[in-house]
Formats: structure tokens, sequence, C-alpha cells
């Protein structure tokens, strides 16, 4: 068995594929045993995987769904971190248009002036309809 293992090494080297690949080329019938496995083990590497998200990535605070790949620290799923800053930046636009200085809407939101500032930016960038202001940097 190691002796075969050394000849399929040596071919794998010689056409520079994988040992697998060779295994695959020398021994009848490999590649369909492989696909067989595959496919009578499929739904039980189908619940692996949902345990293993379950367990790993936890749920989220928002909406109580499972979190996906690329969640939040905050706790909080894609989807509901973009609802949660739409409706952020519809309270700005709404305070902004009000006439609201920087400082209330930054009380209002829970941030500081800066981030309004660099948020009222990005949403002017994103189409949102900020007007300019008279005594208000650009
Ligand atoms: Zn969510």
């Amino acid at each position: 068995m190691r002796a075969e293992g050394c000849k399929l090494r040596e071919i794998a080297l010689r056409f520079d594929v994988s040992i697998s690949t060779v295994h695959r080329w020398v021994v009848p019938g490999s590649w369909e045993r492989a696909r067989q496995y595959r496919r009578a083990h499929a739904e039980e590497h189908k619940a692996h995987n949902r345990r293993y998200a379950h367990e790993k990535r936890g749920i989220c605070d928002g909406c109580g769904s499972q979190m996906g790949v690329g969640y939040s620290r905050d706790g909080l799923c894609l989807g509901c971190r973009r609802e949660r800053r739409e409706r952020k930046r519809g309270t700005i636009q709404h305070l902004w248009i009000a006439g609201a200085t920087i400082r209330q809407i930054s009380e209002a939101v829970d941030t500081t002036p800066g981030a309004i500032g660099v948020e009222m930016a990005h949403m002017r960038r994103d189409g949102w309809d900020l007007p300019f202001r008279e005594g208000y940097p650009r």
C-alpha cells in the first residue's frame, strides 16, 4: 500500500497533477465511487453545515434569523444593519430639512457631530436630498 502511494506520488509529480487525480486515473471506478459517496452523504453534510452555522454564527438580535457569512460584531445580520442605517439616514434627512443643527441631529441619533458630517456626505454621494445650507461647510 505504501509502495502504491509512492508510485502515485511519482506519477503526480511527473504530470504536475494532484495525487487524488492520479488515483482517479489508475484505480478503476474510483471517480464514480467518490461521486456516489458525495451523493449518499449529501444530507448528512448539509445538516452538519446547518448545525455548525447555528453554533458558531449565532442568531441576529434584530430579526432572530440565522447569521450569514459576514455577520456584524454588534449582533445584527447584514439586512438588519442596512435597515437600521436607512432608518437613521431617514431621521437625519428629516431633521436637516426641518432646520435642525448638526449638533441637534447628532444628539437625536446618539452620535457625534463629526460622524453626522461624514454620514451626510455619504448620503449625498448615495443620492439623498440634503440641501446645502448657509454657514455649513460643503
Ligand atoms: Zn437580522
